[in-house]
């Protein structure tokens, strides 16, 4: 496999990513840069994901009882909505949580941050 054609599986995969609506999977990062690269195969995208991670240009996301989702680095405090009919994964703009880091709870809890992912339909869905 050649240098050239790695770097244009590489840019198509991360372009993908990037372009993506919310984090994605292994899988879904497949079916969407195949419209660029036909015929990619899934353990490139394994391969190429692994090193995208490496180099600091993605980072894992991980949802309970989820398959791992990648998303490029450096969105920033952000939450993900999750739609139980088409099963996609999308970023949500601003937090709904409004409990700041330093925030001191009931019984002396100081928070340091939060987590959260919220499930329902999505525009298309609902
Ligand atoms: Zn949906
Ligand atoms: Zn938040």
């Amino acid at each position: 496999m050649g240098k050239t054609r790695n770097t244009r599986q590489r840019n198509a995969i991360l372009k993908s990513i990037r372009d993506a609506e919310g984090p994605l999977s292994v899988g879904e990062i497949h079916v969407r840069s195949r419209t660029e690269i036909p015929g990619l195969g899934i353990a490139t995208v394994y391969r190429a994901v692994k090193a995208l991670r490496e180099e600091g240009e993605v980072v894992l996301v991980e949802l309970p009882g989820e398959e791992p989702r990648y998303e490029p680095v450096g969105r920033g405090h952000h939450h993900h909505f999750r739609c139980l009919s088409c099963d996609q994964t999308f970023d949500l703009a601003g937090c709904p949580v409004g409990i700041p880091r330093g925030t001191t709870l009931p019984g002396g809890f100081t928070v340091e941050e939060h987590k959260l992912t919220l499930y329902g339909r999505c525009s298309d869905c609902a």
